[in-house]
C-alpha cells in the first residue's frame, strides 16, 4: 500500500507518521518511512534548495517544478521498488501538497499545478490518503513550540498564507474525497492516532 499524510504546518504528520508506523510492525507489515520532499541524497539536496531561508527571490513556477522534479526521483528510487517488493509506503506529503502549496496559495492554479505533476507521477497515486485539518494558529503555535523543527523559508509565511492553505485543501479534498479521510488535528495527537488506527483497521487489514 501506498499511504500518505497530508496537512497545514504544525498539524502532526510527522509525529502521527511515527505511530503508524509501529502499528504496521505491530502487525507484521513490512513498511517504509519516507517524505517529500526528500527522502533520498538527490530529492533532499532539491528540498534544501527549495526550503533555504536566503532564496527570498525564488519565483512560484521554479518551486512547483522543483517539487515536481523531486518527486518524481522519489517515486523511482523510493516509493516504486518499495511497492513492488510488497512494502507499504509511508509518506510525509506527497502531490496534494503540490495542488495546495504552489496550485492554490501562490495562486499558479490547481490544474496547472497538476499537469507537471502528471508529466512527474505518471498513473501513481495513494491508495489512502489523511488528510491533518489543523486551525492555521493552533498549528502555528504548536511550530513555535517545536525547538527541534529545522527552520525553513516557510516559516515566514504569515497567518492568512497558511488559512489559504486549509482552503486549498478543502478542495482537494473535494476532488477525491473516496481516497482522502480527514482527521481533526486540533485535537492532542494521541486522538489522532486513534482515528488513523481505526481506519487502517478498516482499509488496509480488513
Ligand atoms: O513536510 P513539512 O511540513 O516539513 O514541509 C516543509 C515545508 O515545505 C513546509 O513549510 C511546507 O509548508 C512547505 N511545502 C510547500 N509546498 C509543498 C510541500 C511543502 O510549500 N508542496
Ligand atoms: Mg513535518
Amino acid at each position: 500500500f501506498f499511504i500518505t499524510l497530508e496537512g497545514g504546518d504544525g498539524s502532526g504528520k510527522t509525529t502521527v507518521l511515527g505511530r503508524v508506523a509501529a502499528y504496521l510492525q505491530n502487525h507484521s507489515m513490512p513498511y517504509r518511512i519516507t517524505r517529500e520532499p526528500g527522502g533520498i541524497e538527490i530529492a533532499e539536496k532539491i528540498r534544501s534548495i527549495i526550503l533555504d531561508p536566503a532564496h527570498t527571490a525564488m519565483d512560484a513556477r521554479t518551486e512547483a517544478l522543483l517539487y515536481a522534479a523531486a518527486r518524481s526521483q522519489h517515486l523511482a528510487e523510493v516509493v516504486e521498488p518499495a511497492l513492488k517488493d510488497g512494502i507499504t509506503v509511508l509518506c510525509d506529503r506527497f502531490v496534494d501538497s503540490s495542488l495546495v502549496y504552489q496550485g492554490y496559495a501562490r495562486g499558479l492554479g490547481i490544474e496547472e499545478v497538476w499537469s507537471i505533476n502528471r508529466f512527474a507521477i505518471g498513473s501513481r497515486m495513494p491508495d489512502l490518503t489523511f488528510y491533518l485539518d489543523v486551525d492555521p494558529e493552533v498549528g502555528l503555535s504548536r511550530i513555535a513550540a517545536n525547538q527541534e523543527r529545522e527552520v525553513n523559508r516557510l516559516d515566514l509565511e504569515n497567518l492568512a498564507f497558511h488559512q489559504k492553505v486549509r482552503e486549498g485543501y478543502q478542495l482537494v479534498i473535494a476532488s477525491d474525497p473516496q481516497r482522502i479521510v480527514v482527521l481533526d488535528a486540533n485535537r492532542p495527537i494521541h486522538m489522532v492516532e486513534q482515528d488513523i488506527v481505526r481506519t487502517l483497521q478498516e482499509r488496509i487489514l480488513k
